[in-house]
């Protein structure tokens, strides 16, 4: 374990030292290879001093001098972000004996290491509030503190199926995901979660606004409960600017929501979601952080404008930029082309968290969805019987992505 420490160690040091650089929402200058296509795989731990090592460059601007090593076992592209690695201390030993560049590496590992160098770094930081945090399931003992830790800032959520999974094997896009949250979690690591089973339940609105919004506003206001509203379009900027002021979420739904441009190649996807990104800025003075696909991440329609891929590169090139897609796992179905009966959407609202920790809920906006706004009251009401906080998207929510 002890590499494994050491590795952390640098990898937070990294993180904490970091703070203006990382308010540029955009990691590429970590520089993961092929991204969209190996967001899936497994990392190891030669991988991962790459990371930590461009890391380090980017925020010091200096090269870290290296320190030779006798691994037997190395990719040759790995050999040098090992030993720049080693020199910096982040890892120990400089043999294969010591330090195994090709073994995997696990949710819980990688909670030790980020523990660990949060630590190092902010020696003075307050990292308890979490110790009353039981898991479900069996975490290995030398992982259990630095995952209530991780848990309890909303820096390692929960998985689709509920549980922490923290004996999984890491991907590249996890890996990714978590450096993410946790940069944004520092310097303060203020305490998100201090219980496992809380359940959240998360109201999203989508496309335009309308009439429709002031009522759900008003609604919102009247039960004191906070939801996030992805926009579409040049929507009423008097309204946008109330949705913030209210202590809701926007998010960015696309300028045109036109299947056919926005997926029909790479360049107009993000030419369209730029210019819906400056103008919720120039209305809001803050650019969003969460991004809603038209038709959600796993959508086929975008298949028949070309590039088969393109949602596959798309997702991947949200997580370089530090953008968080959020598909949903409940469905209001007021999608649908008819106006439905307001029962028929309280019922799939709540029936569709039966069961569920953390929902997030799709809904719409838009001036034909007058049942939505009016089903509001008993959802709300609803969900609060069966003990749900009803809050904002943040950056520790647990974030349904059809596409990983
Ligand atoms: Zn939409």
């Amino acid at each position: 374990m002890k590499y494994l420490k050491n590795l952390i160690a640098v990898v937070l040091c990294v993180i904490f030292f970091s703070q203006g650089v990382f308010a540029s929402e955009n990691i590429s200058w970590l520089n993961p290879e092929k991204f969209s296509e190996r967001q899936g795989y497994l990392i190891d731990r030669g991988e991962l001093c790459k990371y930590l090592v461009n890391t380090y460059i980017h925020i010091t601007k200096t090269t870290p001098s290296a320190i030779e090593c006798k691994f037997t076992d190395v990719d040759p592209s790995a050999q040098p972000y090992i030993a720049q690695a080693n020199a910096l201390g982040l890892i120990n030993g400089i043999s294969s004996t010591q330090f195994s560049p090709n073994e995997t590496v696990t949710k819980a590992d990688f909670a030790v290491m980020l523990y660990q160098l949060v630590k190092k770094v902010y020696p003075n930081a307050n990292l308890t509030g979490g110790e009353s945090i039981q898991f479900p399931e069996d975490v290995p003992s030398y992982a259990f503190v630095p995952l209530q830790f991780a848990f309890s800032r909303g820096i390692i959520t929960k998985d689709a199926n509920g549980s922490l999974n923290a004996n999984a094997k890491l991907s590249l896009g996890d890996a990714i995901t978590i450096l993410n949250k946790a940069l944004k979690a520092a310097p303060d690591f203020k305490v998100v979660f201090n219980k496992f089973n809380t359940k959240r339940a998360y109201l999203t609105f989508d496309d335009g606004v309308s009439a429709n919004t002031i009522t759900i506003l008003d609604t919102l206001k009247k039960y004191n409960v906070k939801a996030s509203f992805f926009i579409t379009g040049k929507s009423d900027p008097e309204i946008l600017k109330r949705i913030v002021q209210e202590g809701h979420i926007i998010g960015n739904h696309t300028a045109s929501h036109d299947y056919k441009y926005i997926y029909s190649s790479i360049d107009n996807f993000w030419a369209d979601f730029n210019e819906e990104q400056e103008y919720l800025k120039s209305v809001t003075g803050k650019a969003p952080i969460f991004v809603r696909f038209p038709g959600g991440s796993n959508n086929t329609v975008s298949t028949h404008y070309g590039n088969k891929q393109i949602m596959n590169t798309l997702t991947a090139q949200m997580k370089e930029k530090g953008y968080l897609y959020v598909d949903w796992n409940v469905s209001s179905g007021d999608a649908s082309g008819k106006t439905l009966p307001k029962n028929t959407i309280v019922n799939n609202v709540l029936e569709g968290c039966k069961g569920k920790s953390e929902a997030i809920v799709l809904m719409h906006q838009i001036s034909s969805k007058t049942t939505t706004a009016q089903a509001l009251p008993e959802i709300i009401e609803g969900l609060q019987k069966m003990g749900f906080d009803i809050v904002a998207l943040s950056d520790s929510s647990y974030l349904p992505q059809f596409l990983k």
